[in-house]
């Protein structure tokens, strides 16, 4: 994120304070948590996501290799039957004793329009592939997620976004869909055709169907200017809608116990690329959690260091093409809640969440995300019909993450908030139906196509079945 400059000499102070027995830590490095078998009695092998939170023992996995052998897997394949991307969902959206099936041999780009801006996508393919791809044709995305891991297909069905506030989720610039339903039926969907399908499985957890192509409005391959600075947490609120006014891509990370946020912007310009410095997020990270480690003891010593040693780092700034600048590197794992605000609660929401962490919970060490997401129209979309400021809470994958549901959750639905599908949250069916004013009909026509839930895992029955 920054140049360390100054981070050892801050590191020095803190280990030899904790040396110097002040700092026989309450706080420190967690155990790793246990790691299931990798196989069960019967020899099924151990499916995990990425974080290694959700595990599952499939029955049978399946690769089809086109729509006709995705339509016989699902025609006849033991349910649960359940579409899988890159496994990067925090919820267990993925997770079945039956058919775990993969899109990965149906990826790469199907076909694209120069004249509308548009390519036809196939679901398999993972965003950083995509990313090359579009490169080649002239195209890109303008918005994309933090990693660019993800296959299109998962990260449509749970709405992912990036940050912009002219700029949609990704689903907000899909003009069309093909999906395979769970009775083997191939259907197109768009504005037109299958409307209501279209405005359901936009944004449709698998639930729906399996999705095997998405047509993409895309814009025009841009080279970006990256920007990042740290400013303190109360003048970036202050900025906040000057900054998203001001900005092709914006967002902030409040910097735990520090009072800073470090901000990042990314605007359009034809000015020639930079070399690309090396990522220093995780290394800053690293150092976030050796001060965690060494004085969460003394909340008020470790806000000291921390500003002693940011005060010193420099800002960056990096000319390259957007989709090589927009997703980043993020080797060390963690677990997530993000929710997603009417945009004006936003600020006072993130106050309300950095007083109830820095108040309880010295452990917590990982930055704060605030992005800007721009409305759209699909049924089952958190960001349906309103302008949103989302944040996200993130808790190191060997630390206890009970607080975000404990103190995070209850401040973040107070101010309106609806969960990202695919991130930590403790909803179900009635509270879905009262944040989402189709949900009823999305119900329904989820029932109509799979009336059996041969597409419901126990989670999703949980939410749909009854719905
Ligand atoms: C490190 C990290 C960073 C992240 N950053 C962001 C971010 O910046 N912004 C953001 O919004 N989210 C972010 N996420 C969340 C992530 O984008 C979503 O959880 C996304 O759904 C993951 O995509 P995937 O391919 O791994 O899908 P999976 O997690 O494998 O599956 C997700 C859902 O999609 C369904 N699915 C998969 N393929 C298909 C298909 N072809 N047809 C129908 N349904 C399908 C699955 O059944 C499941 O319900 C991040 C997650 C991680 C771990």
């Amino acid at each position: 994120m920054l140049s360390r400059r100054s981070l050892f000499l801050l590191m020095g102070g803190a280990a030899a304070l904790a040396g110097a027995g002040y700092g026989a830590s309450r706080v420190g490095e967690q155990p790793e948590p246990p790691l299931p078998p990798g196989q069960d009695r019967q020899g099924r092998l151990l499916w995990r996501n990425w974080s290694g939170l959700q595990t599952a023992y499939p029955a049978t996995r399946a690769a089809p290799a086109d729509e006709g052998e995705l339509a016989d897997i699902l025609r006849r394949a033991e349910g649960p039957v359940r579409a899988v991307g890159s496994g990067h969902s925090f919820m267990p959206l993925v997770p079945t004793p039956g058919t775990l099936v993969t899109l990965d041999r149906m990826s790469g780009l199907a076909g694209h329009d120069p004249a509308t801006g548009t390519a036809t996508v196939r679901a398999g393919t993972r965003l950083v592939e995509l990313g090359t791809a579009l490169a080649g044709i002239g195209q890109e995305m303008a918005n994309l997620p933090d990693i660019n891991k993800q296959s299109l297909g998962g990260a449509l069905a749970t709405a992912t976004h990036g940050t912009g506030a002219a700029l949609p989720a990704l689903h907000g610039n899909v003009t069309a869909l093909r999906l395979v339903t769970a009775a083997g039926e191939v259907l197109d969907c768009d504005a037109s055709r299958n409307p209501e399908l279209f405005a359901a499985a936009k944004v449709g957890l698998g639930v729906f169907g399996i999705v095997t192509q998405a047509t993409l409005r895309n814009g025009p391959l841009r080279r970006v200017e990256r920007n990042v600075w740290l400013q303190p947490l109360e003048q970036t609120l202050a900025e906040w809608p000057a900054l998203r006014a001001a900005h092709r891509n914006v967002e902030f990370y409040y910097l735990p116990f520090t009072d800073m946020t470090a901000v990042i912007t990314h605007d359009e310009t034809d000015a020639p690329a930079t070399p690309r410095p090396p990522a220093q997020d995780n290394e800053a990270l690293l150092d976030l959690k050796r001060l965690r480690d060494w004085l969460g003891w003394s909340p008020a010593l470790r806000r000291r260091m921390a500003k002693l040693a940011l005060s010193g780092l420099e800002p960056e700034k990096v000319v390259g093409e957007s989709w090589q600048l927009l997703s980043n590197e993020r080797p060390v794992r963690f677990n997530e809640m993000e929710y997603h605000l009417p945009l004006e609660a936003q600020p006072q929401a993130l106050r309300e969440v950095v007083a109830v962490i820095e108040t309880n919970r010295p452990d917590v060490f990982f930055p704060i995300e605030a992005r800007v997401i721009a409305p759209d129209e699909a049924w089952l979309s958190p960001f349906q019909g309103r302008m949103t400021g989302s944040i996200a809470v993130h808790a190191y994958y060997k630390d206890n993450y009970a607080f975000l549901a404990a103190l995070v959750e209850p401040i973040l639905r107070r101010h309106g908030g609806r969960p990202h599908w695919g991130k930590l949250n403790s909803l179900g069916t009635a509270d879905f139906a009262a944040l989402y004013p189709r949900f009823a009909e999305a119900s329904a026509l989820r029932r109509s196509l799979d009336p059996e839930g041969r597409l419901l895992n126990d989670y999703l029955r949980g939410i749909f079945a009854h719905g």
